[in-house]
C-alpha cells in the first residue's frame, strides 16, 4: 500500500522548494521528498577550514568522468538544496537569451517562451528572495516597470574605488542584485549582519534568501504540506501504459517507502533529475522515463566559469565583496562581434583559502598579505548544449557526467578583456608590478551551475518537457529544477528557476482546480 498525495515534490533547492511555497495554500495535500536533511546551525557554518578545506556541507559522493576518473561533485544535498550554499546573486535572464543566439562556437538555440511570459514570475521571484539591486544601473538587463523590492546593497569603499575607475575608463559597472536579508538603514534591526563569509557559506543566521528559510520552512506553516528528511527516491513507477506516473519508491532509514502522487514533480538538480529519470526506465519507457526523445541526461550545461585575482597594491578590506557586476562584453564588443558573458565580483578571498589553493606551501603571512591585497572576480561565458555532454548511470548506480567545455576561446577572450581593463583603469598604479593574477577555471567537479538535462521545447522529438516543464510522454510528470533550461545563458541560473517554478506552480493550481482560492 502506498500512501496518497494530489502532490509529490522530490527535491527542495530552488525549484522544489520555491513549487511549495506557491502550492501550500491551496489546501491540497502536498508532500516533500528531500534526500538530506536540515543544514546544522553552528559555528563552522563561517569558518572557511571547515566549508572550504573539510568540505563539511558538500555531499560525501564520488562521481566520474568520461575517462573514468573519480571526482568530488561541488553538491550539496539538504533542505533548500545548493541554496543552502549559493551567492544569492539573483539576476534575470538578457531578453535576448531567450531567442537564437549566435556564439563564436556555434548556436545557443531559443526557448519555448519569451522573456515576456517569465517577466511577472522574476518581478515575484524577487520579492520572494529578498533581492536587492537598482533598476536600470545595468544596460543589457531586461526590460520591468517593477523596481527592485528593497535597495541596492553599497559597495565598501575599495569597491567603489573599483566602480568609480570602471566609470571613468567609459564602462557601466552595476551593483549586483542578491538575495540577503540586508537593512543598511536600520542595521541594528537587520538581520544580515554583512559579514565575509556568505558566498560558499551557509548563513548561521538564516539571513540569506535560500529556498529552506524562504520558502519550505513558510510552507510547511501550512498542515497540508509534509516533509520528509533523508528521503533518497530510487525511482518513479508507471501505470501500465506508461502515460501517468504512480509511485514514487522512497529509501528512508534503511527501508523502501512508495508514495502515490497524482502529480509527481522532480527537483533534484539537473544532474540528479536526469539520474532519476533514467534509472526510473520500464518496458514502457526503455530508456528511462519520459525518454523517448532520447535527451535526458545530454545537453548538460555547467557555465564556463572561473575565478580571476587581482593583487593591487591597494589594500582590499571589503568584507562583502559582492556588490559589484559588469556586463559590458556580454554580447560581445567592437572587437568581437560574439557573446563573452558576464563579470561580478565573488565573496572576499581569505588567508586560509589562499593557503588552500597554495596546498599550504604558502606560509600563513604571506597569504595574508595576498588576501588583504586580492580583488576577486568571477568570470562566466555561456557554454552550448551538446548533446555528448550527458549524465549517465553506471552499472553500479553510480553517476558519470561527461563534459567537454565548448565556447572556450569566448571565455578566454573574456578573460583578457578583464586583466586587460584591470591594467588600464585609473587603479593601475595600485597593481604589483608584475600584476600578479590567479586565473583557475573551474574543473568538472563545478557543477554549482548544473542546467539542460532534460530541456523543455515545442518538439517532442527534441525535448523532453513540454513549455509547462510537464513530460510529452507523462501526463502527470513535470520537472521543475534547473533541467529545463535550452541554453544557459551567461548569468547565474538561479532566478530563473524560481521564476519557472512561480509560473509551472500556476499552471498546477489551474490544473488542480485551486488558482482562484491561492490569489
Ligand atoms: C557554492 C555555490 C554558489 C552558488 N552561487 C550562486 C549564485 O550566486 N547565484 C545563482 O543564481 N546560483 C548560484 N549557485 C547555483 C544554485 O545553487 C543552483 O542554481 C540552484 O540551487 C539550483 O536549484 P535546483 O532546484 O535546480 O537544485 P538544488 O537547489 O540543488 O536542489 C535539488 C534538491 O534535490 C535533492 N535531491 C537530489 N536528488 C534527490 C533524490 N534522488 N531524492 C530526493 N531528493 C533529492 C537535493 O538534496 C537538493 O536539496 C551556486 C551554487 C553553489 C554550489
Ligand atoms: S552576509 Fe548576511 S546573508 Fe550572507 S552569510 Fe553573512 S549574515 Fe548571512
Amino acid at each position: 500500500m502506498s500512501e496518497h498525495y494530489d502532490v509529490i515534490i522530490i527535491g527542495s533547492g530552488a525549484g522544489g522548494g520555491t513549487l511549495a511555497y506557491r502550492l501550500a495554500p491551496s489546501g491540497k495535500r502536498i508532500l516533500i521528498l528531500e534526500r538530506g536533511g536540515y543544514l546544522p546551525r553552528e559555528k563552522e557554518n563561517w569558518s572557511t577550514d571547515a566549508v572550504f578545506g573539510e568540505n563539511r556541507y558538500k555531499a560525501p559522493e564520488t562521481w566520474h568522468d568520461q575517462d573514468g576518473k573519480p571526482f568530488h561533485p561541488g553538491i550539496h544535498y539538504w533542505v533548500g538544496g545548493n541554496t543552502k550554499m549559493y551567492g544569492a546573486v539573483l539576476l534575470r535572464l538578457r531578453e535576448r537569451d531567450f531567442g537564437e543566439l549566435p556564439h563564436a562556437d556555434g548556436v545557443s538555440p531559443a526557448w519555448p517562451i519569451a522573456y515576456r511570459d517569465l517577466a511577472p514570475y522574476y518581478t515575484e521571484a524577487e520579492r520572494l528572495y529578498h533581492v536587492h539591486g537598482l533598476r536600470g544601473s545595468d544596460p543589457t538587463e531586461p526590460p520591468s516597470e517593477d523596481p527592485y523590492p528593497h535597495p541596492a546593497v553599497s559597495h565598501e569603499p575599495r569597491i567603489q574605488l573599483l566602480s568609480d575607475d570602471l566609470v571613468r575608463a567609459g564602462h557601466h559597472p552595476f551593483p549586483l542584485p542578491v538575495g540577503i536579508m540586508l537593512d543598511e538603514r536600520q542595521p541594528q534591526d537587520s538581520a544580515c549582519i554583512r559579514c565575509a563569509t556568505c558566498d560558499g557559506f551557509p548563513c548561521l543566521v538564516q539571513a540569506k534568501a535560500d529556498a529552506h528559510v524562504v520558502c519550505v520552512a513558510p510552507a510547511l506553516r501550512h498542515p497540508n504540506v509534509t516533509l520528509l528528511t533523508g528521503a533518497y527516491v530510487e525511482r518513479i513507477e508507471t501505470s501500465g501504459t506508461g502515460r501517468e506516473a504512480t509511485d514514487v519508491v522512497v529509501t528512508r532509514g534503511g527501508e523502501t517507502e512508495r508514495y502515490h502522487g497524482d502529480i509527481v514533480v522532480v527537483a533534484c538538480g539537473a544532474i540528479n533529475s536526469a539520474a532519476l529519470l533514467l534509472r526510473s526506465a520500464n518496458w514502457a519507457h526503455a530508456d528511462g522515463l519520459a525518454n523517448g526523445s532520447g535527451v535526458v541526461g545530454r545537453h548538460y550545461m555547467c557555465h564556463n566559469n572561473s575565478a580571476l585575482i587581482a593583487i593591487s597594491r591597494t589594500p582590499n578590506p571589503t568584507r562583502f565583496q559582492k556588490t559589484l557586476g559588469l556586463n559590458d562584453f556580454y554580447f560581445g564588443d567592437a572587437d568581437h562581434e560574439f557573446p563573452l558573458g558576464h563579470i561580478q565580483m565573488l565573496g572576499k578571498t581569505d588567508a586560509e583559502m589562499f593557503q588552500g589553493e597554495a596546498h599550504h606551501l604558502l606560509p600563513s603571512f604571506a597569504a595574508g598579505k595576498l588576501a588583504s591585497h586580492a580583488l576577486d572576480f568571477w568570470l562566466t561565458t555561456e557554454d552550448l548544449p551538446d548533446p555528448d555532454n550527458r549524465v549517465l548511470i553506471d552499472h553500479d548506480g553510480g553517476i558519470r557526467l561527461h563534459y567537454r567545455p565548448t565556447n572556450v576561446e569566448a571565455h578566454q577572450l573574456l578573460t583578457r578583456r578583464l586583466r586587460h581593463l584591470l591594467d588600464h583603469i585609473g587603479c593601475e598604479p595600485h597593481l604589483l608590478p608584475q600584476n600578479a593574477y590567479f586565473g583557475k577555471r573551474l574543473p568538472i567537479a563545478g557543477t554549482g551551475h548544473q542546467n539542460g538535462t532534460v530541456r523543455f521545447g515545442h518538439d517532442p522529438q527534441a525535448s523532453a518537457l513540454d513549455a509547462f516543464c510537464r513530460a510529452h510522454e507523462v501526463d502527470n510528470l513535470y520537472v521543475v529544477d534547473g533541467s529545463f533550461f535550452p541554453s544557459s545563458a551567461a548569468v547565474n541560473p538561479t532566478l530563473t528557476i524560481i521564476a519557472n517554478a512561480l509560473r509551472v506552480g500556476d499552471h498546477l493550481l489551474e490544473r488542480l482546480g485551486t488558482r482562484s482560492a491561492v490569489r
